[in-house]
């Protein structure tokens, strides 16, 4: 008796200390009004709000007692950017000074310059041949390209001027690589003198990652989503996009995985990663850069979480899983929730082809089972990258129910029960 009544007070005991593993409506609705509030300026990238919203996020991982990804010392995954804007480009074929209006250079470096015609390779546009073909084997070689653009093209030339002129943001400088494109009628090149200039600025970029490390610590089921969005725009009105929906919504439901699965107390057997990504707006560097750090083949399942603020078309407890067919990720999903009030159907919108706008493609390229998680009606929601993309037009309850079913879904991929059948890089663009 004695003895029984004080297993039953340990018990009691352990059960008092060890935080109950649930996801809190209150602590949803917490996070997702930090991550949208005005405070954050719309979480663009290079900007402070965005430094507001990682520091934030690093907060919540640190709280949560999350460990660092292999390689960091912190929960911030900090990458450089070049932004290169074009300042100069002085172009002479055979003696004669290109006009500005009628050549340019195309390159991801500080400086480009070619004195001989031999260290150059010419490519040749007549008024009736593809010069969209001929820039994309330029740009697809290495060294320097000419490109000889026939007059006939001059509308098609002016575009592509319009579009380099406007500069680029790369991850990695290329020297002695470019592209010059002359918009001329002449085809015989007996000298050239090009030099270009390039402005290049060097800026940073961070993910927020952590991770709960498992038994087999090298088999990873991945929940991501990116917490940048559009900042300020315009002068008027509410100027700023708080990206509510778009993806503080994904990001809640991140931080709010990490709380539910940390706190379960024991070892998982495969090892959990939380990430919120960066410039999935802009480029998806983020995701990109991610995926360089780590073997992609370790990724076992990517949940990506988009957009979840809004009940789906198909109703509520609904959610649906882009790209369905290109792994059996769905399809466990779908098994992994059976008898629940809860139910995971493929994207309704296949011609917007949504597989392709978020990170998940970047990882799914690699083979990876990679799919976005959402239930906005995307196509009549006429918040979606709107000032009007705020808290007040969510529904959390939604949002809270849609956050629990996805740690339902994912319970057999965490124990190595599931593994979702990899997705083919040939079937991923
Ligand atoms: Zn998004």
């Amino acid at each position: 008796m004695k003895k029984s009544l004080f297993i039953v007070f340990s018990v009691l005991l352990l059960a008092g200390c060890q935080k109950p593993a649930v996801i809190d409506s209150a602590d949803v609705t917490r996070i997702i009004t930090t991550l949208a509030s005005d405070d954050m300026e719309g979480r663009m990238i290079f900007t402070p709000g965005i430094e507001k919203a990682s520091v934030f996020l690093q907060g919540e991982f640190e709280k949560i007692g999350l460990e660092y990804i292999d390689g960091l010392n912190s929960y911030e995954q900090k990458f450089g950017m070049y932004s290169i804007r074009p300042e100069s480009a002085e172009i002479k074929i055979n003696g004669q000074t290109i006009d500005a209006d009628n050549g340019f250079a195309a390159a991801n470096s500080r400086s480009v310059s070619v004195n001989n015609v031999n260290d150059i390779k010419i490519l040749r546009v007549a008024g009736n041949s593809n010069l969209r073909a001929a820039f994309q084997q330029a740009s697809a070689e290495e060294g320097t390209h000419l490109i000889l653009v026939n007059t006939a093209h001059k509308v098609m030339f002016a575009r592509y001027k319009s579009f380099f002129g406007r500069g680029n943001r790369v991850m990695k400088l290329e020297d002695n690589k470019a592209v010059v494109m002359v918009l001329t009628n002449e085809t015989n090149v007996r000298s050239v003198e090009i030099n270009v200039q390039n402005n290049v600025t060097e800026q940073s970029l961070s993910n927020v990652a952590g991770k709960i490390t498992g038994n087999r610590e090298n088999e990873i089921v991945l929940f991501s989503a990116h917490y940048d969005h559009l900042g300020i725009r315009g002068n008027e009105g509410d100027t700023i996009y708080n990206g509510a929906n778009d993806d503080a919504s994904g990001t809640t439901a991140v931080v709010s995985l990490a709380k539910y699965f940390k706190d379960m107390g024991k070892k998982p057997e495969r090892t959990i990663m939380f990430v919120a990504f960066t410039a999935e707006e802009s480029g998806g560097f983020g995701s990109r850069y991610f995926s360089q750090q780590l073997n992609p083949d370790n990724i076992v399942a990517m949940f990506n979480i988009e957009m979840i603020g809004k009940p789906a078309v198909s109703g509520p407890n609904t959610a649906w899983i882009t790209g369905f067919d290109k792994s059996n990720f769905g399809e466990l999903l779908q098994k992994a929730v059976e008898g629940t009030e809860y139910e995971f159907y493929a994207d309704p919108y296949p011609t917007q082809n949504l597989f392709y706008r978020s990170d998940n493609a970047t990882l799914a390229r690699l083979g990876v089972p990679a799919h976005s998680i959402s239930t906005t009606p995307i196509d009549v929601d006429e918040d979606y990258h709107q000032a009007s993309d705020e808290v007040g037009t969510l529904d959390l309850d939604h949002m809270t129910n849609t956050i629990k079913a996805i740690a339902a879904a994912a319970v057999r991929m965490i124990s190595g029960e599931d593994t979702p059948t990899r997705v083919d890089p040939a079937n991923v663009n």
